[in-house]
């Protein structure tokens, strides 16, 4: 389940400055107590901390409570202009950060603040990145254990990129890793994916995700294959790959066949000229295109989604009343 890492080397850590980047859609309802209690975690940590919310479009009151708790919690508060997707929220929030050190966690409670002391102790060992890895999926409908399995057999299979199983965004990431993330500018944005791709000294953190504080997940079925797709496409070219191989594989049945025919005309001799040519062609023609078409589109469906540019996410409004400022060497440097 967890990926052999390296030991630690020893480093030496300058003083931490956190940044801790919190999406929130529609989380309302338990986003004040959330928030006071992962203050709370940090504060023991290190006094340089900002928590950074980012309200994913939410239509509800995560923007008073962030107004409200603001100025006592040093909140930065970015507000996104509609619901852009977890991992584009997650990128907002990495592109804000200032801190030398960020920390990625859900606002709902699931990700047990009790692990951020040993987090940090990781990363002060030497870790560059410290990631949570979901031990138990106890309380998940067997449809989307089944789901998760498969989708993780697929995304291994096809991807050059070693990615640990059942790792999600529960995690602690040196500076130096969150300029990294920040250098990549592709559209078609799967974070578990780039976690990996990014490479550094990593070491998994097995948990058990709490319950749920109120409401229920915002990924549905649809929305979890969505983002399996995005995952796959992203990090393998198995399902295009699968189409140029049915291509190959057609060609080569139809020259078997039209091989046997030609035998079976000599031996047998033929009542119906030109037919079998005529089939065998068809048939290997049919092929030859399925396997140009897969090709093709190897390479357009990579352009087509990058080439239109748009931009990650839009920033609606952004409320500031974070003590950690940029500006000291070890901090990672922003860019747009
Ligand atoms: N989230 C978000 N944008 C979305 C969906 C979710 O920012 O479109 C946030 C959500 O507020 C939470 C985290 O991502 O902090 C994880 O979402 P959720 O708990 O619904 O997912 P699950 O725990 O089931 O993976
Ligand atoms: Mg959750």
């Amino acid at each position: 389940m967890t990926l052999p890492t390296p030991a630690a080397a020893p480093v030496v850590r300058p003083p931490l400055r956190l940044s801790c980047v919190v999406p929130a859609y529609n989380e309302a309802d338990h986003l004040a107590p959330f928030l006071e209690a992962l203050h709370a975690t940090l504060k023991a940590l290190t006094p340089d901390v900002e928590i950074i919310v980012v309200n994913d479009g939410s239509r509800d009151a995560t923007q008073a409570i962030a107004r409200e708790l603001g100025p006592r919690l040093g909140l930065r508060y970015i507000e996104l202009s509609r619901n852009f997707g977890k991992e584009a929220a997650l990128t907002a929030g990495l592109a804000h950060a200032r801190g030398n050190a960020v920390l990625l966690i859900d606002s709902d409670f699931q990700h047990p603040l009790s692990l951020v002391p040993e987090m940090a102790a990781l990363w002060h060992s030497g870790y560059d990145m410290v990631y949570g890895v979901i031990a138990e999926r106890a309380g998940e409908a067997w449809t989307k254990r089944v789901g998760t399995r498969l989708f993780y057999g697929l995304l291994r299979a096809g991807s050059s990129v070693d990615m640990p199983r059942h790792a999600g965004d529960f995690r602690w990431m040196d500076g130096r890793v969150v300029e990294a993330l920040r250098r990549m500018p592709e559209r078609n944005r799967y974070m578990k994916g780039l976690y990996a791709w990014v490479g550094f000294r990593s070491v998994a953190l097995p948990f058990t995700p709490d319950e749920r504080r109120s409401g229920q997940s915002h990924f549905s079925l649809r929305k979890l294959s969505m983002l399996a797709l995005e995952g796959l496409t992203s990090f393998s070219s198995l399902p295009l790959r699968v189409w140029s191989a049915a291509g190959l594989i057609i060609s080569f049945l139809a020259i078997c066949y039209g091989l046997f025919i030609a035998v079976e005309a000599m031996v047998f001799g033929n009542s119906l000229a030109g037919w079998p040519t005529l089939a065998a062609g068809l048939m290997l023609f049919s092929g030859v295109q399925l396997l140009s078409i897969g090709i093709l589109g190897e390479y357009i469906g990579r352009i087509y989604t990058e080439v239109k540019m748009r931009p990650l996410y839009l920033v609606a409004e952004d409320l500031d009343h974070s003590a950690l400022k940029a500006a000291t060497d070890d901090a990672p440097t922003r860019d747009a």
